[in-house]
């Protein structure tokens, strides 16, 4: 854009110019606006007393001074409103009047001026002119209580005192299209606004009317596309951040870290998935610093210690941690300080104390209200970082939001451990490590539903029982007849193929599934492991012992039910006991009388 210098009045719309004058060596460079109306024309934000000379060269570049009827401070800093004292010699007309807030007012009758007041909460906040009608905008503690803007109809021109104000550093009225001017606003904003919702409160008023231009009254002009964009922009900016900057200057730093902090703040409100909190935080944690890697340890109620890491996609693994973590468990606050290693840089925080040395930075996670250490952040961090006041601020929020964060995960995954134990307990046999009849069952059912779909692929299933098992009991007592029993799930195992389920039924009886082809010849199966068993001595203590079993087997029918089947197989070992023991016994298609066929004996 073709800028025009500063040295005159620069006409910005029709009847609306700027009158403003660059202080040299100034940061805040004041804009002061001439809407031209002829005798009932207005001057926004007159000025301080140092720039007032220049501000009348200017004005009087359009209208003469006496043609001012109405001195619209929108505030009442001495920046604008000092040069009312020389206005108030100069002004002879009886009808100029100085249109501010009340509050504002009460500031600026203290320079004894004898210019009236001409109040716009009491003037339906609007101020009718002959070209155009002024509306007020309230825009209460941006920055003062009192403020308000004035916006133009006629040329859709807002005069937004601090509003989108910023330090101007060129001489040039117009922000450009580049991203340098927004800096200038947004350092602005940050130093003089309060807070984010003040901000917001005062952007959403302005918003909704139809904005060509934005005059502020410090800082480039707003023009275009850049009107809404800028509106925008700022929505996401801290505010209230010279409260928090203490001695520290570098504004964008701090802001820089308080937008961290929030972003941290909202991913714990958003976030419920903790994959997706990890990574969010370690992409928040890498705009501050060179992190590698982000991971934790955190110790469960029976001491088990899950690790969070990427590689695991932050899904709790049980993990044995490096013996410096392990050993910090359980600690109190108080013996974490004394425990920091010397290698350890300290980090005062005040939830309890950080470490870091070169490479790592760890938080500790303390349990709730419990004063007892359950679980540690480890950031890993490229380069060594500079541990200021800041950014221990930011990781002490961090900790905190993981506390909950982490015990939330925890409570999870224990809870999911712990049914994955249960499973597994009802799914195997302690004694023998033989699966269970409830896992029989819930196997037996996915395999009928293919069997019935398709019935192209057998199944089988052979019931076997320990002959006269109550005897081996009665010689040898109960623990060796638990060996006995082991021994025999042994051989189960060992000659089941793959694909082939042994199972514990209880006590002395097994059962072993047959899947596919094998399934047809579930006979000869039963009887190959009949005789193998029967074969067994079983030496040490039983001084050569054998035991034998008996078999019934049943081939499965399409449609039958799983207690239809297994009494099948059932009745066929009831017949192979009845027979004499120590054979296989085969149930024909469908139970009935007669209808057993002795295999083997
Ligand atoms: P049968 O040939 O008719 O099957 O005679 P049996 O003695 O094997 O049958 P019975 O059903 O009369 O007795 C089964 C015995 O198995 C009784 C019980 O004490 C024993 N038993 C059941 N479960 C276990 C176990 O887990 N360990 C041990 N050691 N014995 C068990
Ligand atoms: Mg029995
Ligand atoms: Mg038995």
């Amino acid at each position: 854009m073709n800028q025009p210098g500063t040295s005159n009045a620069v006409q910005l719309a029709e009847r609306v110019w700027w009158v403003g004058c660059d202080l040299p060596d100034e940061r805040l460079q004041g804009n002061s606006y001439l809407i031209e109306q002829g005798d009932q024309s207005v001057l926004i934000d007159p000025g301080s007393r140092l720039t007032f000379a220049e501000t009348l060269r200017k004005i009087e570049q359009i209208v003469p001074f006496s043609s001012i009827r109405w001195f619209i401070c929108h505030h009442q800093d001495p920046s604008l409103t000092s040069a009312l004292t020389l206005i108030d010699q100069r002004v002879e007309r009886g009808d100029a009047r100085i249109v501010s807030h009340w509050r504002a007012a009460e500031m600026i009758r203290h320079y004894d001026l004898t210019l009236p007041f001409w109040l716009v909460e009491d003037n339906q906040w609007q101020l009718p002119l002959p070209h155009r009608l002024l509306q007020f905008v309230f825009t209460p503690y941006a920055h003062f209580p009192g403020a308000y803007c004035s916006f133009d109809s006629a040329t859709g021109t807002l005069f937004s005192s601090d509003l989108c104000a910023g330090f101007r550093e060129f001489d040039s009225l117009f922000a450009d299209e580049g991203e340098a001017y927004f800096e200038t606003i947004r350092s602005f904003h940050e130093h003089y606004f309060p807070s984010r919702e003040v901000l917001s409160q005062a952007l959403s008023r302005i918003e909704h009317f139809p904005l060509r231009m934005i005059a502020p009254q410090h800082g480039y002009l707003l023009a275009g596309n850049l009107v809404q964009k800028t509106i925008r922009e700022l929505k996401g900016v801290e505010c209230g951040l010279h409260l928090m900057a203490g001695k520290d200057t570098d504004i964008q730093r701090l802001s820089r870290l308080n937008a961290m902090l929030r972003d941290i703040t909202s991913t714990m409100v958003i976030s419920r998935d903790f994959r997706e909190i990890a990574d969010r935080l370690l992409a928040i944690l890498r705009r501050a610093m060179p992190v590698e890697l982000l991971e934790f340890y955190v110790q469960l109620e029976d001491d088990t210690v899950l690790h969070l890491a990427p590689e695991s996609r932050y899904r709790g693994v049980a993990a044995s941690p490096p013996r410096q973590i392990s050993k910090l468990f359980g600690i109190s606050r108080e013996s974490w300080q004394g425990r920091v290693e010397s290698s350890f840089r300290p980090i005062t925080l005040q939830r309890g104390l950080g470490t870091t040395d070169r490479q790592r930075m760890m938080l500790p996670l303390f349990k709730g209200e419990e004063e007892w250490m359950y679980g540690v952040v480890v950031i890993s961090v490229a380069a060594e970082i500079e541990m200021d006041s800041h950014i221990c601020h930011m990781m002490e929020q961090m900790s905190a939001a993981l506390q909950v964060a982490v015990e939330r995960e925890t409570i999870y995954r224990g809870i999911e451990l712990e049914r994955q134990k249960f499973y597994e307990r009802s799914i195997r046999d302690p004694l023998t490590g033989l699966f269970t009849r409830f896992y029989m069952e819930d196997t037996l059912r996915r395999l009928f539903e293919i069997h019935d779909r398709s019935g192209g692929t057998p199944v089988a299933l052979a019931m076997l029982d320990v002959d006269h098992f109550k005897q081996v009991n009665d010689q040898y007592g109960h623990v060796r007849g638990d060996e006995v029993l082991c021994r025999v799930a042994h051989i189960i195992q060992a000659d089941a193929r793959a694909g082939d389920l042994p199972v514990r039924l209880g006590g002395e009886e097994f059962g072993l599934i047959v899947v596919g082809d094998p399934a047809v010849e579930i006979a000869a199966v039963a009887e190959r492991l009949r005789q193998k068993i029967a074969a067994t001595r079983f030496q040490g203590t039983f001084s050569g012992l054998r035991v034998t079993i008996s078999i019934g087997t049943a081939l499965r029918q399409v449609g039958e039910s799983i207690p239809g089947f297994i009494e099948r197989a059932d009745l066929a070992l009831y017949q192979a006991k009845k027979q004499g023991r120590n054979r296989v016994c085969s149930a024909e298609s469908s139970a009935g009388p007669g209808q057993w066929t002795l295999l083997f004996d």
